[in-house]
């Protein structure tokens, strides 16, 4: 497909970033060009109605969830869009007033996702969307959030997925990728 050879075209690669071994894969340079940045949007948003997760002409997503960072250029964007909620996902301590946590295992050491507790209503549908998935950690622990809040996560989305990692296989529902990635 010609937009998602554009998406994936206009991805860098930085290696030993941020550390030794570590080949960072950036996504900025899509957000510099409007065409190809409305192309990803498009690309998500087309995705999303196209029924292939479930919804229906009467039943749509209610929730865009982003992840702490670079889910939240994506997420209210497509949110708009859908005539959905957005909701962040963020690291401990950073929302305010009452917020429920979840904690997950890092490379080195735990890290803690928090959501305010009233964001998400039982019964809602739920789409969450982040840059990159890799080990899947965040993306499981934001799919335990919207859980304990009752709501039902229809698919997770990402631009570019890890393959080698097979993260897939620990969420509780679908992974969808723009770009695989070995
Ligand atoms: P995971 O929890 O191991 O799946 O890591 C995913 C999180 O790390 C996401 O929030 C990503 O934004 C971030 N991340 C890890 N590697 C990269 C990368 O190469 N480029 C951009 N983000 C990355």
């Amino acid at each position: 497909m010609a937009d998602v050879q554009l998406i994936k075209s206009r991805l860098t690669a930085h290696p030993d970033f941020p550390k030794k071994g570590i080949v960072f894969l950036d996504i900025f340079p899509i957000l510099r060009d409007p065409f190809v940045f409305e192309t990803l949007i498009t690309h998500f948003t087309q995705h999303i109605t196209s029924h292939t997760i479930g919804l229906t002409e009467t039943k749509k997503v209610d929730v865009i969830v982003g992840l702490d960072a670079r889910g939240f250029l994506l997420g209210p964007i497509i949110a708009l869009r859908l005539g959905a909620a957005f909701v962040p996902v963020r690291k401990a301590g950073k929302l305010p007033g009452q917020c429920i946590s979840a904690s997950y295992e890092k490379e080195y050491g735990m890290d803690s996702f928090e959501m305010q507790a009233d964001a998400i209503k039982p019964g809602q549908t739920v789409v969450i969307i982040d840059d990159l998935i890799a080990t899947g950690g965040s993306a499981k622990t934001a799919g335990e959030l919207v859980a304990k809040q009752g709501g039902k996560t229809l698919e997770y989305l990402f631009i570019i997925e890890l393959m080698f990692l097979k993260a897939a296989s620990k969420l509780d529902a679908p992974v969808y990728s723009i770009v695989q990635s070995d």
